[in-house]
């Protein structure tokens, strides 16, 4: 339906003559012959996309669609429909790579673009095979006394010529290319292989948090995958925690329940992670098994001078606290931030103040180094 409602879109942005196709998967193609000029090519497509400002709705919930165009002109330097169509999937890929939303016009320096973002691809595909991910580990700490009380894994590519990529570069791709499912899988097992080996005397309820990205629960492997890497290493399933985002959520459908309620017998913790920027309704957190709500760091970051700020994270400490839910918030990086957050009733936090993301060895020198627990708080 949402197909649907996006071609009827579309087609009302054009012209009688005009043509526009599905050309598979969430793509259409748009045909504008005899314009009067290059310029009203992009007039069409910023038409296009002003079409998708307001959200669609299905089943109750609104969804929004961000159109990302890309666009060729015959004859300027497309010469031929094969030509003009590579050069308008060059553009698109462009477009799409740069975030969402965007409209970009085909250009010669593109063609160099495109080639190297075709190596980074197949260079992605092979990067699992040569071992080329790491985990690295932030602390998740008490506030008070700043005790460790578990880690997030973070995924990290350790390119063998461009050295260490962070994941908002390749994760986009990785779903892309369902590669995914196997990368997740990785992190899934890795992540509580780890957990297991931090849980000594005295630290038994180390807890560990992993990111999944929604293509994982579409897969139906994460459930399978979650059960293996909790029996093969013989770790307790509370001890793993589940971060999730509203996007995988959107339309809250059967399917993504019903995996949610699987893993929640399976006694694993799940975390709404970057709680309060997504555009879904709440109306989730009455039905699926939450345990946490991460607070988006981008609330965060202007407390507590943003009066409107702190009223948003005031509300959300209070919905979490009378739906029985756990609360972090992500990305604390000073000590009045995290003493706000405390008069607010926030106790666990995560952010740079506390540690940064670290390499395996790095952060367990500190986990066993602060005897007690403790990370010292970096003033
Ligand atoms: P996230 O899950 O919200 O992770 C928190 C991000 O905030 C991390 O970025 C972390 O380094 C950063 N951060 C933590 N504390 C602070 C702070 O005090 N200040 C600032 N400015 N930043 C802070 P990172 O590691 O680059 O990860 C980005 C995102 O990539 C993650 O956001 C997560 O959505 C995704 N991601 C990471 N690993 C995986 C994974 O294994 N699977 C999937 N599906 N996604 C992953
Ligand atoms: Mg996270
Ligand atoms: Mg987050």
């Amino acid at each position: 339906r949402a197909l649907i409602e996006a071609a009827g879109r579309i087609r009302s942005a054009l012209r009688d003559g005009d043509t526009a196709y599905r050309t598979g998967g969430d793509e259409f193609a748009v045909l504008l012959p005899a314009l009067a000029g290059p310029e009203t090519a992009t007039a069409v497509a910023e038409d296009i996309q002003q079409r998708f400002g307001e959200p669609l709705r299905l089943d109750g919930h609104e969804v929004f669609l961000t159109p990302s165009i890309g666009i060729a002109v015959f004859p300027t330097l497309s010469r031929d429909v094969a030509q003009l169509q590579k050069h308008a999937e060059a553009a698109l890929r462009h477009a799409k790579e740069t975030g969402r939303n965007h409209l970009v016009v085909y250009s010669k320096e593109l063609d160099t673009y495109v080639q190297e973002s075709l190596d980074f691809e197949t260079d992605l595909r092979k990067a699992l095979a040569n071992r080329e991910f790491r985990l690295y580990y932030q602390p998740l700490v008490h506030a008070s006394g700043g005790g460790v009380f578990g880690a997030e894994a973070l995924l990290r590519w350790h390119h063998p010529v461009h050295g260490v990529i962070l994941p908002d570069r390749f994760i986009p791709l990785l779903e892309e290319t369902g590669l995914i499912v196997p990368v997740g899988e990785w992190v899934i097992r890795e992540a509580a292989r780890r957990c297991l080996f931090w849980q000594r005397p005295g630290r038994e309820r180390m807890r560990m948090s992993v990111n999944v990205s929604p293509r994982q629960f579409f897969s139906g492997a994460l459930v399978p995958a979650v059960r293996r890497a909790l029996e093969e290493n013989g770790l307790p399933a509370a001890c793993l925690m589940l971060e999730i985002t509203e996007s995988a959520l959107l339309g809250n459908n059967d399917l993504t329940a019903r995996q949610l309620h699987e893993l929640r017998e399976l006694g694993v913790r799940l975390a709404i992670d970057d709680f309060g920027i997504g555009y879904s309704s709440l109306s989730y957190l009455r039905s699926l098994p939450i345990d946490t709500l991460k607070v988006d760091r981008s609330f965060v970051r202007d407390l507590p001078a943003n009066a409107e700020t702190a009223s948003i994270v005031t509300a959300i400490l209070a919905l979490a606290k009378s739906l029985r839910l756990g609360v972090i918030a992500e990305g604390v990086e000073t000590a009045e931030q995290a003493r706000f957050l405390r008069t607010l009733g926030c106790e666990l936090m995560q952010g740079y103040l506390f540690g940064r993301p670290l390499p395996l060895n790095e952060f367990e020198e500190r986990l066993w180094q602060a005897s007690s627990g403790h990370v010292a708080a970096a003033s």
